[in-house]
């Protein structure tokens, strides 16, 4: 099936063709592991899951790359100052930033494995390529792209580098603007970037390492562009990440590359717009005030209506997060996991083969043309409800559906049914009981501490829209 894809760099949707027939390489700028992960940064997860759900649904072999920065860049990403978030979360905690970043790397997967996000072929740690990173720097320095700023690192000359700011056309003036109010006044050009910044004189930071240029460490666009061209090779198909990247880190990651390549570094650039609150304000992560996948479920949100929500919206529209906006995408989702435990209920019978065929095709098409998922949410609600289609291929088309989309219908269902069909111990309905008042109560760490307890005899409590429910495991 022809795919399509919205491409940043020419700002057009593009037919896709991989540099090698049958595959496709994609890397994806991944989380900085100094706090919870937000919901928006999981909604750019998302969209990059589906992107290789359908590629792989399409025949593809996909290798997805996407680093883990646990290397603190600098809380102004547009001017290489500012605090160290990984000092900043470590000093939070009271923790070594190495603790810091396991242990947010680790709750990072957790969100990433219940919103059924398949992982990455790859997952580089940035500490673990600082060699690289070292290197990229100093071939750089060969082609005399560099520069040494006393004091202070080695910064990019981005006047040498004369397609600087094509991805997002205007970057270079724009950049300029942003960066005049805390502008180093050292640096050659106000877009400048730093490749390696020299640790303070007077202070021992916990993570830093030797280089020709002394003690200190990468500057934060380093790592994408080492960690891509190993991983990867010098040139492959597509670059993700969340829309705030195009205008800096990508604009300075070509900038980085492509001076070392000698030709164009990556064919499709693909930028997943924001979630926003009502207010359209950005939801963020040194703000220090977000929510976490981790709200969603004290609220009773089964992660996956999370990820129903945000195959509701495209891409490449910014999403307003609300509580009414959740409800009823938790409500549409169960609608159709309903309809599919109707589905497990009827008969076995054959599989209408010419039919599946027909409406695999109907349901991977608008995803293929530039990841219109909604309207393939559309389709799957009119399979369901035509008359023409047996039971039997309702669910072939409703396992290819999960597999495309990742929402997990079938399983549910059948969560669902073991519902309706299993007696709850005495024990368990107390400990229910007991959680249900906790939670009444606010007190979530008594209800957090019930719901363990529960988990670990084998059964799992739901909040939903119709009360509680509890659940054997499978
Ligand atoms: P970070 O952990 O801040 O490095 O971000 C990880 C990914 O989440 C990057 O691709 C960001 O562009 C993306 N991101 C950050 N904030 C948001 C947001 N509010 N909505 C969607 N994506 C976001
Ligand atoms: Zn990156």
């Amino acid at each position: 099936m022809t795919i399509r894809l919205f491409n940043t760099m020419s700002r057009k949707i593009e037919e896709f063709k991989p540099l090698t027939p049958g595959r496709v390489g994609f890397y994806s700028c991944g989380p900085t592991v100094y706090h919870y992960a937000h919901i928006g940064n999981l909604r750019t997860m998302i969209h990059s899951d589906i992107l290789k759900r359908m590629f792989i649904e399409n025949g593809y072999d996909v290798r997805h790359v996407m680093n883990i920065t646990d290397v603190g860049h600098l809380t102004s990403d547009a001017d290489d100052s500012g605090e160290d978030k990984m000092e900043k979360g470590a000093a939070r905690e009271n923790k070594s930033v190495w603790d810091i970043a396991k242990f947010y790397k680790e709750e990072f997967l957790h969100d990433y494995d219940d919103l059924n996000i398949i992982r990455p072929t790859e997952m580089p740690h940035a500490t673990d390529y600082i060699p690289e990173q070292i290197e990229l720097v100093q071939k750089l320095e060969q082609l005399g792209y560099t520069y040494e700023i006393q004091g202070d690192g080695i910064y990019y000359d981005t006047s040498k580098f004369s397609a600087y700011g094509a991805l997002t056309g205007g970057a270079i003036d724009g950049n300029r603007a942003g960066a005049r109010v805390q502008f180093n006044q050292a640096k050659r050009n106000p877009t400048d970037f730093a490749l390696w910044k020299f640790s303070p004189r007077d202070v021992r930071r916990q993570m830093e390492w030797d280089s020709p240029w002394g003690v200190g460490f990468p500057g934060w666009h380093a790592e994408c562009s080492a960690m891509s061209m190993k991983l990867l090779g010098a040139h492959f198909d597509i670059h993700t990440g969340g829309e705030d990247l195009s205008r800096v880190h990508h604009t300075n990651e070509i900038a980085q590359s492509e001076p070392i390549t000698g030709k164009p570094w990556v064919n499709y650039w693909v930028h997943f717009s924001f979630l926003v609150d009502k207010s359209g304000e950005k939801m963020s992560k040194s703000k220090g005030e977000f929510l976490g996948l981790d709200a969603l479920r004290r609220r009773g949100y089964d992660p996956m209506a999370y990820r129903y929500l945000i195959l509701l919206g495209h891409y490449q529209t910014q999403l307003a997060f609300s509580w009414e906006a959740m409800d009823a995408a938790a409500a549409g989702y169960k609608n159709i996991v309903r309809r599919v435990v109707d589905l497990l209920k009827t008969a076995p019978e054959a599989l209408d083969n010419a039919r599946f065929d027909q409406w695999r095709k109907k349901i991977l098409a608008p995803v293929s043309d530039n990841m219109k998922t909604a309207e393939t949410l559309v389709r799957i609600q009119e399979m369901s409800k035509d008359s023409d289609i047996n039971a039997a291929t309702k669910i072939a088309l409703f396992e290819f559906a999960d597999r495309l989309l990742g929402l997990q219908f079938i399983d549910r269902a059948r969560k669902m049914l073991a519902l309706e069909n299993t007696d709850v111990p005495a024990e368990i309905q107390s400990l229910a009981d007991a959680r249900a008042a906790a939670k009444a109560a606010r007190d979530w760490a008594a209800a957090d501490n019930l719901r363990n307890q529960i988990d670990a005899a084998g059964w799992s409590v739901v909040d939903t829209r119709d009360g509680m429910k509890i659940i054997k495991k499978a």
